[in-house]
């Protein structure tokens, strides 16, 4: 605690029973610690919310992982595991997203550990990589592959969950600077909390990032949103809303513009941003998920796809890839942006193409109706397309209109000429 090393809740819980003889399946499910429920109320709080939060992964920030934390304080008698809680130091911000589904590690941090535990820092999804060895972070059991869950029952950490190789023996990767710098910043921001040194609100950090935003020179809303890089929609939203920020967003736009992690929970009137240069900070999580295979496959898929006679625009590219435009325009933007030009050019023949093969159907329905000896109604018609409103496009309400007058001429076309 109050270290850049700071032990995160779900290891702290898994490392403290066995001292007590105890497995950490066996405190919160096993039959033994049922007699001291009656005496101890605190230890059916950890047994009623530790099952749920922990299977949920929320227990180091959800309302219910607080009380939690607070009852394994009292029971513990260690007040400062409460802090592991990030509900008990950073208020006001909603906590979404803070925290990865899975656990990830670094081995050769845990190869170092007498006992070894795992970090908050791990924990948090903003942090790619390790801040002591300047490497990725590991998300997978390096025998097999598997991902790990937060906890193991039987509190034996550095083993994998599926296969019980040890997880220090992983393959890593060197970090980029802007990884490292971002684990820097997340590290520091932990010292501090879990010290107890530092209590901050959503508020606060959103009015230091604002107040950057003014020194920089930026007066209103369009060039503040501009400044920080965020959709001016969402800087009105938090200004004249009381809803609040997620500490992920809040946290992620100031380590994209550079700015001292610290600082911003402050709320600092005066930030000077950091010196690296920013812009590559945001590639580093938003591909963390795509192994350099997965991209490469991505780039194929996309390549076939934009070399069809008809290319479709990224958003349908990326739906038949499964992956999001965003991620395909980054991945390849050369290739996507003339893509989109081409389907831009394109859309007018498709749509013509479209009205086309509608005015077919329509025709050969009239004929159909006309063949029965009928005069086909505006209700007939629309009713032969299966989605509603086909008809209130313009061009085809003409079309319809100019069919059953075709209609009606060829049936009562005599009666009228011979009167
Ligand atoms: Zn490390
Ligand atoms: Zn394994």
């Amino acid at each position: 605690m109050g270290t850049t090393k700071a032990e995160s809740i779900t290891s702290f819980l898994m490392s403290v029973p066995p001292y007590n003889g105890l497995t950490f399946g066996e405190l919160l499910w096993g039959k033994i610690m049922r007699c001291y429920e009656s005496s101890h109320p605190d230890m059916a709080t950890l047994r009623d919310i530790g099952s749920a939060s922990l299977a949920l992964g929320s227990v180091g920030t959800s309302g219910t992982g607080l009380k939690f934390a607070e009852a394994l304080a009292r029971l513990t008698g260690r007040d400062s595991v409460r802090l592991m809680n990030w509900g008990a130091t950073t208020d006001g911000a909603s906590h979404s997203r803070l925290m990865r589904k899975h656990q990830a590690w670094c081995p050769l941090c845990l190869a170092e550990d007498p006992i070894p535990y795992f970090r908050e820092l791990w924990d948090l999804e903003l942090a790619t990589s390790c801040s002591r060895h300047r490497r990725r972070l590991v998300h997978a059991c390096g025998h097999c592959g598997a991902a790990q869950r937060r906890y193991r029952c039987d509190g034996s950490m550095a083993l994998c969950q599926r296969c019980d190789h040890p997880l220090t023996v992983a393959t890593t990767v060197p970090a980029s600077p802007h990884e490292t710098m971002v684990a820097d910043q997340l590290g520091i921001v932990i010292a501090e909390v879990t010290a107890g040194r530092l209590k901050t609100t959503g508020d606060l950090m959103k009015t230091a990032l604002f107040g950057w935003a003014e020194q920089q020179g930026a007066t209103s809303v369009k060039a503040k949103a501009r400044l920080i890089g965020m959709p001016q929609s969402l800087v009105c939203y938090w200004r004249y809303t009381d809803r609040q920020p997620s500490l992920q967003r809040l946290w992620e736009l100031s380590l994209r513009n550079g700015l001292p992690l610290l600082d911003v929970c402050r709320g600092s009137r005066v930030i000077t941003a950091h010196s690296l240069p920013n812009h590559g900070i945001p590639r580093a999580w938003q591909f963390r998920l795509l192994t350099p295979e997965q991209k490469e496959g991505l780039r194929s898929g996309l390549a076939t796809i934009a070399s069809r006679e008809h290319p479709p625009c990224v958003q349908h590219a990326a739906i038949e890839l499964g992956v999001s435009a965003g991620t395909l325009k980054a991945l390849a933007p050369r290739v996507c942006e003339d893509m989109s030009k081409r389907s831009r050019s394109q859309r007018k023949l498709i749509v013509a193409v479209r009205f086309q093969r509608f005015q077919n159907k329509v025709k050969r329905y009239v004929d159909d109706i006309i063949g029965e000896g009928k005069v086909p109604t505006f209700q007939d018609i629309s009713s032969c397309f299966k989605s509603p409103g086909v008809l209130r496009a313009p061009q085809c309400r003409e079309y319809v209109r100019a069919e059953i007058e075709r209609a009606k001429l060829q049936l009562f076309g005599d009666t009228t000429a011979g009167k």
